[in-house]
């Protein structure tokens, strides 16, 4: 695994039992404002600064208990004031995410999307500059229904299905503003070993090369344990400095003996566990179902408020 090459952070990640806000917050340090208002990037890897207390929880879902959130394991958008008091910070926490809300956060309703083309190069994707979100994950993860979801059209991620378009670069393009970009799936197991290589090399030059490119989104199967291949692949990311979102996918789905009998929740908990340490700051990550359609709104305002301060600079 390429994690060795990744610099080591402190950032203790960990998802105790419900604690009382006020026990946790005397147990954790307070932060430094000049320090996080230097923060410069979205991506993970690039500031070091420790991030001030908060907690945060993702409620009610049908099997998710509370997950608490150290503030250092926020993602605090930069130009984001969080010195303020806890309480407030907890409510500006997107719910079943460690993301915090940032002043950038607007227009995140989508009203019309579009497929627009498919690409088998870099240099063949639409070049009007706008900005763009793209999707990836393991193939069957979900990120068809996920796409689907996002624009709330049945079967528009369906254009990417088709025959010759699974392997290309499907650009859509949202409310004639931003695209969601479709990128082929990994680690399909029938896939020769040959074609899964070419299709690594493809989508790895995309994200080198492509200028508009605001963050990949890492799609993660939460119903399931972490593969070693998802590892990898966030861990390529970070090592190349790639701003990144990890999308934890199918959280509706009940704990199964075969998959170890563990719940989507504990299944995050875990692949964050394993990355924590290897990324500067925490990552941004997001709980997920194209079922229920958990997550939704969240991703959206999440992409907005990352492209608006994208545009700005
Ligand atoms: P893709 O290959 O990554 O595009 O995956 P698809 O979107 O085609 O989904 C693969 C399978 O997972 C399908 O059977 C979907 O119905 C199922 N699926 C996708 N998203 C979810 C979800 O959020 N919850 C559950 N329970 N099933 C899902």
């Amino acid at each position: 695994m390429a994690f060795t090459h990744l610099h080591r952070f402190y950032l203790p990640t960990y998802f105790p039992k419900p604690q009382t806000l006020s026990t946790k917050l005397s147990l954790l340090p307070t932060p430094s404002l000049s320090k996080l208002l230097n923060r410069s990037h979205f991506s993970s890897l690039l500031a070091a600064e420790p991030l001030p207390v908060a907690e945060s929880t993702i409620a009610a879902e049908p099997f998710d208990p509370r997950i608490e959130i150290p503030r250092d394991r926020l993602f605090v958008p930069p130009e984001t004031d969080v010195a303020c008091d806890s309480s407030d910070l907890c409510a500006r926490v997107l719910k079943g995410s460690n993301i915090v809300l940032s002043k950038y956060v607007r227009d995140a309703k989508v009203d019309e999307a579009e497929f627009v083309k498919s690409s088998v190069r870099t240099e063949d994707c639409p070049s009007d500059g706008l900005p763009e979100f793209a999707l990836v994950g393991r193939s069957n993860v979900g990120k068809s229904s996920l796409l689907n979801s996002l624009v709330r059209r049945k079967k528009l991620a369906l254009t990417s299905k088709k025959p010759g378009k699974t392997q290309c670069i499907n650009h859509f393009r949202v409310n004639d503003s931003w695209y969601l970009v479709d990128l082929p799936g990994y680690g399909y197991a029938a896939a020769p070993q040959d074609l899964r290589t070419d299709w690594n090399k493809f989508t790895k030059d995309y994200f080198l090369n492509r200028s508009t490119l605001v963050s990949v989104f890492l799609l993660i199967d939460a119903s399931i344990p972490t593969k070693k291949i998802d590892l990898d692949y966030a861990s390529w990311l970070g090592e190349n400095q790639i701003p990144m979102t990890l999308v934890f996918t199918k959280c509706d789905k009940r704990k199964k003996k075969k998959n170890g009998g563990k719940r989507p929740d504990e299944n995050v908990s875990n692949f964050l566990e394993l990355i924590r340490g290897f990324f500067e700051t925490a990552p941004p990550w997001i709980m997920t179902s194209s079922v229920t359609n958990q997550g939704r709104d969240e991703i959206l305002l999440h992409m907005a408020q990352l492209r608006n301060y994208w545009l700005k600079h």
